[in-house]
């Protein structure tokens, strides 16, 4: 593991959110939708430190029944990992449950997955490979 990658937070409408990061002295980092997991995201960025909101694009995205059970909020944390798989496999091995068996396509290239609620004490963790 490497570093906080970004902390993703569920957001109704990215819009009304900006407004608040701004002030914060964020900048809008880039913009993409992330077809897999039916979220359109903007990656905000300020002293190194990055946010991704993620607002729904589906009724059956995963983000909208999360903003239907807990509203806006702190969604996941995600850490930089050099190479996903091994990182997968390790975990596994030591008996950690994760969502997917493959990694998934996530934002700017990147390989991602996420460690099994049940398996993260609270905490949704994503892990993230960059993109080439
Ligand atoms: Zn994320």
């Amino acid at each position: 593991m490497r570093a906080v990658e970004h902390i993703g937070i569920a957001v109704r409408s990215i819009e009304e959110r900006l407004p608040l990061y701004r002030a914060l002295g964020f900048e809008v980092g880039g913009r993409e939708e992330v077809g897999s997991e039916k979220v359109r995201v903007a990656f905000l960025l300020a002293a190194g430190t990055r946010i991704e909101l993620l607002e729904p694009t589906a009724p059956d995205s995963p983000i909208r029944s999360f903003l239907t059970k807990r509203g806006e909020g702190m969604h996941h944390i995600c850490f930089q990992v050099d190479d996903i798989r091994a990182t997968m496999t390790e975990l596994r091995t030591k008996g950690f449950r994760l969502l997917s068996d493959e990694p998934r396509s996530g934002a700017n290239g990147s390989q991602v997955c996420f460690i099994h609620p049940s398996s993260g004490g609270g905490v949704l963790i994503e892990l993230s490979q960059p993109g080439e």
